[in-house]
């Protein structure tokens, strides 16, 4: 197990939900000795049909636990990331009680609107997927990235759908494929500094995410949810879906001494799903 990010301080955004990969990825990190940041979006809705996002003391107390249980230092901080005021709030307030950031890791993301073939696509909803997956780590990037005085990794969430197009969901697919782009431009630019930029192209992990997805699959198939998920891991080698832990794994991976001479890389993690590209 690495153990080694003792004394680095992480930030992780969309963190703030249990079942999320978000949380998983700060829960390893500050397993592995860092002390964490977890920034999340305050009670608004990220999906039609969905519950609102979780509240700040909700937050707070998943950041008290895992200060208890690591014995680091955590804290919870509100974060939209569509919002430059927001991210620009969230790096003062990072840098008031953390000094030099270390690891960040952009996960939040976000789908608007319902699947549809890019003719027929609303545009508001386009433009706010993009602006969450894609805008959103250029803000908190460009935001942070001068408190990484002492060097440092950035991870960026991007998703198997950044290779390999899906059917009616292209601006998801667009954003995160933008992800890896901005992942190779930043991992170029940074390299001079210290600062490692890695990306991580999830297939499909069980999270809240992916129940939605089959729930919406199954209402528009006229299918079951079962039927669904059946259809999904024929595709699928290993025959499972991925776990949030799984991926928080590789992020700890990325963020530590053992990939030392990786940077600009976009990572597939989908249990044989995508080996191509
Ligand atoms: P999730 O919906 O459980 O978590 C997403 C998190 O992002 C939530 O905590 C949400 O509050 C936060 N968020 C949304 N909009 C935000 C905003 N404007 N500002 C700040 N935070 C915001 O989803 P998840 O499955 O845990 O997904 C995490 C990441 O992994 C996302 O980037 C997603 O696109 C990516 N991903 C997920 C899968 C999967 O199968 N679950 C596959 C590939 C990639």
């Amino acid at each position: 197990m690495i153990k080694d990010l003792k004394r680095k301080t992480a930030l992780v955004t969309g963190a703030g939900k249990k079942a999320g990969i978000g949380y998983a990825i700060a829960r390893k990190l500050a397993a592995a000795g860092a002390d964490v940041v977890l920034a999340d979006l305050i009670g608004k809705q990220t999906r039609q049909n969905t519950p609102v996002t979780a509240s700040l003391d909700q937050i707070s107390a998943l950041a008290a636990d895992l200060a208890k249980t690591f014995k680091i230092e955590a804290a919870a901080l509100e974060l939209d990331v569509t919002a430059s005021d927001s991210v620009a709030q969230l790096a003062q307030k990072v840098q008031q009680q953390f000094g030099p950031i270390h690891i960040v890791c952009n996960n939040a993301g976000a789908v608007f609107g319902v699947p549809s073939a890019l003719h027929t696509y609303d545009e508001g909803a386009w433009l706010k997927t993009i602006d969450v997956n894609l805008h959103g780590v250029f803000r908190v990037s460009k935001a942070l990235v001068p408190l990484m005085t002492e060097g440092g990794c950035i991870v960026n969430v991007a998703s198997r759908a950044a290779k390999v197009a899906p059917l009616f969901n292209g601006a998801y697919a667009v954003a995160k494929a933008g992800v890896v782009m901005l992942t190779r431009v930043m991992a170029k630019e940074l390299a001079g500094a210290g600062i490692r930029v890695n990306a991580i192209c999830p297939g499909v992990i069980q999270t809240d995410f992916t129940d939605w997805r089959f729930e919406l699959e199954a209402d528009i198939l006229d299918a079951t949810v079962e039927d669904r998920q059946a259809e999904m891991l024929k595709t699928i080698p290993m025959g499972r879906l991925g776990t949030p832990e799984e991926v928080a794994d590789l992020v700890v991976f990325l963020v530590s001494d053992q990939s030392a001479y990786m940077t600009g890389q976009a990572i597939n993690i989908t249990g044989g799903q995508l080996m191509e590209i």
